[in-house]
């Protein structure tokens, strides 16, 4: 992987883990020379992992819409930054500037990059790693509510596996880093597994 895009909030959390280990995970890409491309805030979850990024030398290139500039405060330190003009311009340029995709706890916003990502990869449009980083088991229950889509029959178990989990940077990466994605793309073979 060189380059990976991280979804999370635009709000720090009750618990300070959560920026901490986005710090670290922008660290650990850094080191690794893997390139940080994310929404271009300097607040919240946000800014913590550019910052961290930036700390340890690495690449950070924010993608932001014009509209968000001030709303979401602008990070000025990035190495680059990209200025969209609309948040679906916004996620199709994370997109194509990355190759694997890392969640960390956020809100809707978070939530609704991550869904479309793992729609495309779904449908077979990427083949891109995506990663949870479930910081304090902030995700126990999507994680809960994704395996009950499988149990209802609403979710297939092969692209549940397309989800990569891990409550540590490390071991996520390593994850992602042997991925290897479903062959058979959703609507091929429709019979329930
Ligand atoms: P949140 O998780 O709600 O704090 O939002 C995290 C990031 O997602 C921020 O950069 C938001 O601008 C962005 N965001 C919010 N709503 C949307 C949306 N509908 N589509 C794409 N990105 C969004």
């Amino acid at each position: 992987m060189k380059s990976i895009v991280v979804f999370c909030g635009s709000s720090s959390g009750n618990m300070r883990i959560y920026t901490d280990i986005a710090f670290s995970l922008g660290e650990k890409l850094a080191q690794k020379n893997i390139d940080l491309v994310y929404g271009g805030a300097q607040i919240g979850v946000m800014g913590a992992v550019a910052n961290g990024a930036l700390t340890a030398g690495g690449k950070v290139i924010g993608v932001l819409p014009h509209f968000l500039k001030t709303k979401e405060i602008e990070h000025k330190g990035v190495t680059e930054m990209i200025l969209v003009e609309t948040m679906h311009e916004r996620k199709l340029k994370m997109h194509e500037l990355s190759d694997g995709i890392i969640t960390l706890p956020g809100g809707f916003g978070t939530m609704e990059e991550f869904f479309e990502v793992l729609t495309w990869g779904q449908l077979g449009l990427h083949n891109n790693p995506i990663g949870i980083l479930n910081a304090g088991g902030f995700y126990n229950s999507l994680i809960h509510q994704i395996n009950h889509m499988v149990s209802e029959g609403f979710l297939k178990p092969m692209n549940r596996k397309m989800l990569l989990i891990d409550e540590n940077v490390e071991g996520l990466l390593e994850k992602m880093e042997n991925y290897n994605p479903p062959s058979i793309g959703k609507w091929i073979n429709t019979k329930r597994t």
